[in-house]
């Protein structure tokens, strides 16, 4: 890191969101964008490319300074030593699991993650050898006993789940980790730097995919691990040759966007907190899930975990499915979209998007009710957002 921007890490999140990694050339006030694949070999690129150095600054799948700018900011705002970019979330989670886990190593995760999370492990981590194994990682007893049962390599898990908001108890679970020797790895998308640090709490590497809030303009997909220098180089050499690399125009785009980061997760969950409240009165709503809200299973662990809920508001409407479909058609301000995190509102349905695969069965089994819709509060004004809400439910 470099020491000049070391004053940054006593900082505000705020001062660091805007800060940290800006990387200005030629009396610029941002970083450049460092459109190039490739970089003059001077005496020290040549160097650290034959020692085999993690970054040598001789091509844009090793090293670019406009990534390295967006990768300190991550590291700052995760209080972590360094961090790495990537093309996708996908690429960072995929990458970041293939480093530490080998042919009949375990996994010990919980099927409550993100879809394409379970659909790369079910279908690729397994045909690899790796032992893939879930337990419910709200039932503390049932981590241990499977961390007990076999030597296990890596411990995964999500801040706060998609849909049902579901916190977890990271200290315990990193406790738990450290005890038998697996490494805490935790996807952080949903809850970003500003609601949660889990490297405070124990874990080992934090995963974001920066499509969402990170990023928060909904035009760039991208992913993000943050940890030690000594993981984060580990890491490195698999990025280097699984090539899962961020371009540069994303990059920039990316550090760009993190800079707002700060006001727009607490302008977002302001709105989100008031619009949870006021749906739970209604009564054309059955049921509101927010952790800030007291109705919650995980109000309490949220406190203890999280400086603030969350941007995400999920609820239940009268009439099922097809109320749930006709409120989405009415609503005039969100658009009918998945991901999240943008500065629009983004509005959508599990059992026609991120579950329409499965069985009704399993979705009800699993919290995620008839009539369920996920909603990704964004910057608009919350005064509108609740008017929108009131006119689209009188029509269902
Ligand atoms: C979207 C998402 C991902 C995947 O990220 P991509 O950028 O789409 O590859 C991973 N984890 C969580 C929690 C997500 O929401």
């Amino acid at each position: 890191m470099s020491s000049e921007k070391d004053h940054l890490r006593k900082s505000g999140k705020g001062t660091r969101a805007v800060h940290s990694g800006n990387s200005p050339s030629e009396n610029s006030l941002n970083t450049p964008v460092y459109q190039s694949s490739t970089f003059f070999l001077d005496d020290n690129a040549y160097q650290m490319w034959q020692a085999g150095t993690p970054r040598a600054p001789v091509y844009s799948r090793y090293n670019n300074p406009s990534m390295r700018a967006a990768e300190k900011k991550v590291a700052h705002l995760e209080n972590a030593e360094d961090a790495l970019v990537f093309s996708s979330g996908m690429a960072a989670i995929c990458t970041t699991l293939l480093t530490f886990l080998s042919q009949g190593d375990r996994l010990v995760t919980t099927r409550n993650l993100y879809g394409g999370t379970i659909l790369s492990l079910d279908q690729d981590f397994t045909r690899f050898g790796i032992d893939v194994h879930y337990v419910d990682v709200k039932d503390l007893d049932a981590v241990e006993e499977a961390l007990k049962e076999k030597e296990t390599k890596v411990l995964y898990c999500e801040t706060v789940t998609n849909p049902l908001l579901e916190v977890s108890d990271l200290p315990a679970l990193a406790k738990l980790a450290k005890k038998y020797g697996a490494l805490p790895i935790v996807d952080s998308t949903f809850a970003t730097p500003m609601a949660c640090q889990p490297l405070d709490h124990g874990f080992e590497l934090v995963l974001h995919s920066v499509t969402k809030l990170l990023n928060g303009h909904s035009d760039i997909l991208g992913g993000t691990v943050a940890g030690s220098q000594d993981l984060i180089h580990q890491i490195w050499y698999k990025l280097r040759n699984f090539g899962g690399s961020m371009d540069p125009h994303q990059a920039s785009l990316l550090e760009r966007g993190m800079k707002t980061l700060h006001v727009r997760y607490e302008k977002a969950m302001t709105t989100a907190h008031k619009l949870a409240s006021w749906l739970e009165s209604h009564d054309k709503v059955k049921k509101v899930i927010y952790p800030g809200l007291e109705s919650h299973a995980d109000y309490d662990l949220c406190k203890k975990i999280l400086d603030s809920p969350s941007t995400m508001v999920c609820f239940e409407v009268e009439g099922g499915d097809e109320a749930g479909r006709k409120l989405m058609d009415n609503l005039k301000t969100a658009t009918q979209a998945v991901s999240l995190g943008g500065v629009e509102s983004l509005i959508s349905m599990p059992c026609s998007t991120t579950h329409v695969s499965w069985k009704k069965e399993d979705r009800l089994a699993a919290g995620i009710g008839l009539g369920f819709v996920r909603f990704s509060t964004g910057l608009e004004d919350t005064d509108d957002l609740i008017a929108d809400f009131d006119q689209a439910l009188k029509k269902i």
